[in-house]
């Protein structure tokens, strides 16, 4: 290889897409200095009325799309397309490139991830079908294969597990890795030392307990409806109610799945699942707001002390996504009350607006306590371009 090669590939894109049912996410990204040259969002895609009849469609909107951007995909040498699967089910512990054969798996496990595999693979085989370059798929479980037995294993009858591939699989590996990683940079520490609690809160939202680098707990389970409270999603109930509302209720399972992930968590208990508006309620007096907040703050406790007795103790606790990353109050409340534990945040750095990774707590804190931005595109982009070399 020359050194033209070397530059030259050092500066060209990778195309990162994360298809859903009706939206197509992407983003044009250098994965080795970060930088964006376009990114946006496809919607509608195959809704009634909407001009994207598929996700063929979707990937010719987002080709016009970023031609009105000043990018033409055809002249800007793509590397590579990396694409965002939620569920790698128990066969997929790191990134693949993708041949008929992962993409047929893929499909397969959409038993799995109903709401989410299916997208995923059509949107594969419609960037397969659109650009002739390598395509790498990127799995939101990979991470946390790692998973020790003991944390991954439901304590079900072993027979019926292994049948239907139950387990804890866990999901937002992507962001839990990166966040892991960009804290030991952060801390100037090696990764292999640290001993952290991720809590990723965002939409969905999901904890992490990592060692040296290697995830051994996570809240999420067979589904991301495991764990924290979410905008929309309760996280940890009695598995009893289930056949408590299907008796009582007369609810369908269809209907309790929907109930679970659709319409609890913060939306269920205050009506809003966006955490801004929440807080504006807040804010406001309303009562129904403060149980919610206080509701998710009490579930996100619970995680941090279990991952700390599960961890031995911690050296770092991170906030991450978009209401980590913000949400001032939220994370006062998460570690108010933690002194003995040697977790406390200094008032004004949590009060501080950036969008950089800071450390929040005070100088000397027996526990880092740190804002880290996720940024699981580039995180998807970097693990592509170094599959596909
Ligand atoms: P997703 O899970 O869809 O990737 P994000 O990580 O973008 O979601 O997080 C979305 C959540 O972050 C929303 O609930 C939003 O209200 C919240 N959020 C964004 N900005 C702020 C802010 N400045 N203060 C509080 N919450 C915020």
């Amino acid at each position: 290889m020359t050194d033209d090669h070397v530059a030259e590939g050092a500066t060209t894109p990778v195309l990162v897409l994360n298809a859903g049912s009706s939206s197509l996410k992407y983003q044009l990204v250098v994965p080795e200095s970060g930088a964006v040259l376009a990114k946006g969002l496809v919607e509608r895609i195959g809704e009634a009325g909407s001009d994207v009849a598929d996700h063929a469609a979707a990937m010719q909107a987002m080709a016009g799309r970023l031609r009105t951007d000043g990018v033409d995909l055809d002249d800007v040498r793509l590397r590579a397309v990396g694409h965002r699967v939620v569920h790698g089910g128990p066969d997929f512990s790191a990134p693949v490139v993708i041949d008929d054969g992962v993409l047929a798996r893929v499909h397969e496990l959409s038993g799995l991830a109903p709401l989410h595999n299916p997208a995923a693979a059509v949107g594969i085989e419609a960037a397969r079908a659109r650009f002739g370059v390598p395509h790498v798929a990127v799995f939101d479980t990979a991470f946390f294969a790692s998973l020790p037995e003991a944390a991954s294993t439901y304590a079900v009858p072993r027979d019926l597990a292994r049948r239907h591939a139950i387990r804890r699989y866990g999901f937002h590996g992507t962001s839990h890795e990166f966040v892991s990683r960009a804290t030991a940079d952060l801390l100037g520490r090696p990764l292999e030392q640290l001993r952290q609690v991720v809590l990723h809160l965002g939409n969905g939202c999901s904890a992490s307990a990592v060692r040296g680098g290697v995830a051994v707990d996570t809240s999420m389970g067979l589904t991301p409806l495991e764990g924290l409270v979410m905008g929309t999603r309760s996280g940890d109930v009695d598995p009893g109610l289930h056949a408590y509302l299907a008796r009582e209720a007369g609810l369908s399972l269809d209907e309790i799945d929907t109930v679970l992930n659709k319409r609890s968590g913060l939306l269920g208990l205050s009506g809003v699942n966006d955490f801004r508006e929440l807080e504006q309620r807040l804010a406001a007096g309303d009562t129904d707001a403060r149980l919610a907040f206080d509701v998710a703050v009490h579930r996100l406790k619970h995680y941090v002390g279990a991952y700390l007795a599960v961890l031995g103790g911690i050296d770092a606790l991170v906030f991450t996504a978009g209401v980590g990353e913000n949400s001032v109050s939220l994370r006062a409340a998460v570690t108010e009350g933690l002194e003995e534990l040697g977790i406390t945040v200094d008032r004004a750095r949590n009060a501080a607006r950036s969008t950089a990774a800071r450390v929040i707590s005070p100088d000397g804190a027996r526990v880092v306590v740190a804002v880290v931005p996720t940024n699981e595109e580039l995180a998807i982009a970097r693990q592509t371009a170094q599959l596909v070399g």
